[in-house]
């Protein structure tokens, strides 16, 4: 994998094929597929310009054309990863429906990013789907990751969104897009239990033609690109680390949603990336009025994915990853008088073990300092526990609340809550103008409200841009003084608000 060095190349452009040299059965090739009139709809300049690439350099059809996949951009494939998945507890072959790698661009600083359009035609996985996407569900996307990683949460980002000026039948009949997503990588929990389940057939799956040294193949690419500190370690420790690695981003990304009100949605194992990175933003959505047992899926009618089962769900995620990589850890074992299997079960065990005091670490760093403290201790996660009881109780929107302790007037069920977190905050030594500075970069004062976004969506469609720009804009600044208009929380005898997958 030598990447171009050269700086001169077509608008910055700096692709690499990486993942196209893996074994054959990891991914396909999408079909071409034309649209009838590509354009540009969003672009992402400072993303493009952590990328390197200039807009500048390439008229707007020739980026609507790259980005649409009508043309390849320099050095620029189309290939679609396959995988497999939990869907809400049940396995399946998967694989990119509808979406197609163009391949690994180099930053101006040697990093390396995967380039992936969404809704850009059918592929070999597409199953029954078109391989289309709509205009309303990309613009979200785009909306909601970059209001993530404005939250300092690791996403996935949004590149561009461009529509093809074809029609798409969903529901109704909507205009199509395509979007362009950015991921320090792609490999998913999903990926590694495909590499493990093709290596054996039976009636479910599929015909077991990828041998235990490709599913090591995979794991050695995936750890080049995503921890490439420990690429030179011997196995089986190399994998332990990884494993090791992985469980702790997820245990702190989980962390990091439940510190927003994030709700996932779709916390299938093929919606998880081993990067660390959110991926899928299909029915996600924020909460507002504080409950643990939000759903917003139209499909999730058990619960599944409830705002408070994901840190439960992440550690069943991450059990079945680990469940998958057993095999390897078993056969690269050359440590010796010890039985391969029952020692690499061992292993495991012992490393998702610690996953529930992991995600409880970071899940009291987060929340500490959304209260201001700069440590942790029992009597502040007492506070912290309290306050979402109190929030709980009294149905509150848990942005504006948590926003509010800066000016001292939350609700007023709070007031003896308040009370003791003043004493707590002087017991610890905490000033609170100190305390109100941790806290301001802590507790976001605008998220993507529900009925914000799908106003500016539904304006999106009768092509006025104004409200999408405009929120995108707050949300990038997400601890700045916001409008007003953008802090409201939706109106508390607003029907329940229902999201949809695969749209
Ligand atoms: P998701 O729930 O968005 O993660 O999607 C689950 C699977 O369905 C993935 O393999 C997607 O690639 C696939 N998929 C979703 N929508 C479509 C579509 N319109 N056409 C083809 N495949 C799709
Ligand atoms: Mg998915």
């Amino acid at each position: 994998m030598i990447p171009p060095t050269s700086s001169s190349t077509l608008a910055g452009w700096r692709l690499s094929q990486s993942y196209a040299k893996l074994p054959d059965g990891f991914h396909a090739e999408a079909e071409e597929y034309g649209f009838a009139e590509p354009k540009l709809l969003v672009f992402n300049h400072s993303l493009a310009e952590e990328l390197g690439l200039r807009f500048e350099d390439a008229p707007k059809e020739q980026w609507a054309a790259w980005l649409s996949g009508q043309e390849s951009p320099p050095g620029g494939g189309r290939l679609s990863m396959a995988y497999a998945g939990h869907q809400f507890g049940g396995f399946t072959m998967l694989g990119d429906g509808r979406a197609m790698l163009i391949g690994e661009q180099t930053d101006p600083d040697g990093g390396l990013w995967d380039i992936q359009l969404k809704g850009g035609g059918p592929t070999p996985f597409a199953r029954r789907g078109d391989g289309l996407a709509t205009l309303g569900p990309m613009l979200r996307e785009y909306l909601i990751s970059e209001s993530m990683h404005a939250l300092g949460i690791p996403t996935t980002r949004s590149l561009a969104v461009v529509t093809t000026g074809d029609q798409v039948f969903r529901q109704g009949i909507e205009p199509g897009a395509v979007l362009t997503r950015v991921a320090r990588g792609h490999v998913r929990v999903g990926t590694m239990q495909y590499a493990a389940a093709r290596q054996a057939p039976s009636d479910e799956t599929d015909t077991g033609d990828l041998a235990h040294a490709d599913q090591i193949v995979l794991m050695d690419y995936a750890i080049d690109r995503l921890q490439r500190e420990i690429t030179h370690v011997d196995a089986p420790e190399k994998y332990e680390a990884w494993i090791r690695h992985i469980i702790d981003s997820q245990a702190k990304l989980i962390a990091q949603w439940m510190s927003v009100g994030f709700i996932h949605g779709v916390m299938n194992t093929d919606n998880m990336s081993l990067s660390g990175e959110t991926i899928d933003y299909g029915p996600c959505a924020f909460m507002d009025r504080y409950d643990s047992e939000t759903v917003f899926s139209s499909i999730d009618t058990g619960g599944r994915y409830a705002y408070g089962q994901q840190p439960a769900v992440g550690g069943w995620n991450l059990t079945r990853l680990a469940e998958a990589m057993i095999p390897v850890l078993a056969s690269t074992d050359h440590r010796p008088d010890e039985p391969e299997i029952e020692q690499a079960i061992e292993t495991v065990n012992k490393l998702l073990g610690a996953y529930p005091d992991l995600y409880n670490k970071y899940f009291q760093q987060v929340f500490s300092r959304k209260l201001g403290f700069i440590r942790v201790d029992d009597d502040i996660t007492k506070l912290i526990d309290d306050l979402l009881e109190l929030m709980s109780d009294n149905e509150l929107d848990m942005t504006n609340t948590f926003a509010s302790l800066a000016n001292g007037a939350p609700d007023a069920a709070l007031s003896d809550w308040m009370s003791s977190w003043k004493k707590q905050l002087a017991s610890n030594g905490i000033k609170i103008e100190d305390a109100i500075e941790t806290m301001s970069h802590a507790n976001p004062r605008v998220i993507p409200r529900n009925h914000l976004v799908e106003e500016c969506l539904a304006a999106a469609v009768r092509g006025d841009m104004d409200p999408f720009n405009e929120l995108l804009s707050q949300l990038q600044a997400p601890y700045d003084a916001p409008l007003e208009k953008y802090t409201a929380p939706s109106p508390k005898d607003a029907p329940p608000y229902q999201t949809f997958c695969g749209t």
